[in-house]
């Protein structure tokens, strides 16, 4: 459902946003399965329906008046809980507003819930939640990916018009390849981070879920811009011209560099090739070195960041504190609260900070990370965006990916953007012989966001 389409129709009164949300509660309902949703603010969504819609009639409807948006709940909105899907912060209530909330609110968004996600946004299938695992809407048997999978489904569901994620390796991308909607990870810096919670804090980014290019490209000029509450946010951006379909260069991975990846998604990639070939851009196959570090730097400098942010989690300050009286309380409220994945990533993250092994690990990823960045501006000199596959396989079964390396993996694709810091777009690409959503995705180059959604809409197009 676009909010373009139905933004004209509020106006013209032909329908109204308190019809709108009517219909995205009862699909919330509907889906209520697929646990999409942490908390459902349905009042709430109902009253501020109920003004934009008189905003509308009284002829004052703002840029984003009656758009529905769901929330990750790692973002901070006041009066809906913010618990990060974990035990840690369940019924933590937030003080403030992130900044992409009050920007969203001021713009005449309503918020209609927080999403499920999988707990402080680590994992790929959004199967560690504390609150239950997310099932994809297009077969619940399979995940949704993760870790924003609540807000994927959420979209793809029709339980909103656009919604919020987080991507800090691919958690929006790669489940917007899962369930066939748009999901954009912005330049780093260009959307303020203030009011969500930090998990790897230079890799982090906020960025959202959408049907359409049209509705993104929207509700991205409103969350974008400087911040002075986020220090890492770039004060003078310029977004970089966008590039007519028929100037484009676009740059592709070359076949034998899918190694790990389905024959099917494979198929899918020549075609997406093919069909950016048709908009009018030059396609040609570059190969980019360092490709084998990817992997091995994010879970690095992820972990290694996540190990430092987590230690405000120490049951004392706020979040759950253990009743146990015998032993140390941080100890036993961070083994009480924190699943099985954040404990894994906060002592590989402690481990190689530690003494000894802080220059042999992070210090070497730091290193790569210069090289991998370097190799990507190396090719946007010659190139506007990075064509490639968003994930190696489609959406797979609950429990069917047992070992933490192996999910790991499945990220190959996504975690060199934020290594990077390069804005990045999963497309959907079509369907599997299964029926199941493929994404491929454009990277770019640094403030490149409005460039790859050109292209992207140019595709969508053609
Ligand atoms: N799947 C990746 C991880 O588990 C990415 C997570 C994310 O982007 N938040 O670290």
């Amino acid at each position: 459902m676009s909010y373009i389409q139905d933004r004209s129709e509020f106006a013209a009164g032909t329908t109204t946003t308190r019809s709108a949300v009517e219909s995205f509660i009862e699909s919330i309902e509907t889906h209520n399965a697929l646990n999409a949703f942490l908390h459902v603010g349905a009042d709430t969504a109902r009253s501020a329906a109920d003004a934009a819609d008189e905003r509308f009639s009284a002829g004052l409807a703002r840029p984003l008046e009656g758009l529905v948006v769901a929330i990750k709940d790692n973002i901070s909105a006041t009066g809906m809980p913010l618990t990060c899907a974990s035990r840690m912060l369940d019924g933590f209530d937030p003080l403030y507003n992130a900044t992409v909330v009050e920007r969203l609110i001021d713009a005449g968004a309503l918020l209609i819930g927080k999403t499920n996600m999988d707990e402080f946004a680590m994992g790929s299938s959004n199967e560690t939640s504390a609150f239950g695992i997310v099932r994809n809407s297009y077969d619940p048997d399979r995940v949704p990916g993760g870790s924003s999978g609540g807000s994927a489904v959420a979209v793809a569901a029709k339980m909103c018009h656009v919604s919020l994620g987080s991507d800090t390796g691919g958690s929006i991308r790669q489940p917007a390849a899962f369930t066939a909607t748009y999901g954009l990870k912005p330049t780093y810096g260009r959307v303020s981070r203030y009011g969500l919670v930090a998990f790897a804090s230079s890799l982090d980014q906020i960025g959202l879920f959408s049907n359409s290019i049209a509705d993104m490209q929207l509700v991205f000029d409103t969350i974008t811009g400087y911040d002075p509450m986020d220090s890492t946010s770039v004060k003078d951006a310029s977004p970089l011209p966008v590039v007519e379909a028929s100037a484009s260069r676009i740059a592709a991975l070359p076949l034998t560099e899918l190694k790990g990846c389905d024959q099917e998604i494979i198929d899918a990639y020549s075609r997406y090739l093919d069909a950016l070939r048709l908009t009018g851009a030059t396609v040609e196959d570059v190969t980019l070195p360092y490709s084998a570090l990817w992997i091995p730097t994010y879970f690095i400098l992820a972990t290694a960041e996540a190990s430092s942010n987590l230690a405000r989690f120490d049951g004392v300050r706020y979040g759950l504190r253990s009743e146990s009286s015998d032993g140390d309380i941080t100890t036993d409220s961070r083994s009480q609260g924190f699943g099985s994945e954040v404990q894994r990533r906060i002592m590989l993250g402690t481990f190689v900070l530690s003494a000894g092994y802080g220059e042999a690990y992070y210090t070497k990823a730091q290193q790569s990370r210069r090289l991998i960045s370097d190799a990507y501006a190396r090719v946007f000199e010659s190139y506007d965006a990075f064509a490639l596959p968003t994930t190696p396989t489609t959406a797979f079964r609950h429990g069917q990916v047992k070992d933490p390396v192996s999910m790991w993996l499945s990220d190959y694709f996504t975690v060199s953007a934020n290594i990077a810091g390069i804005p990045a777009l999963s497309i959907p690409f079509g369907t599997d012989s299964k029926g199941l959503p493929i994404g491929m995705q454009l990277q770019g180059t640094m403030f490149g966001d409005e460039r790859i959604m050109h292209i992207a809409s140019m595709l969508a197009s053609s």
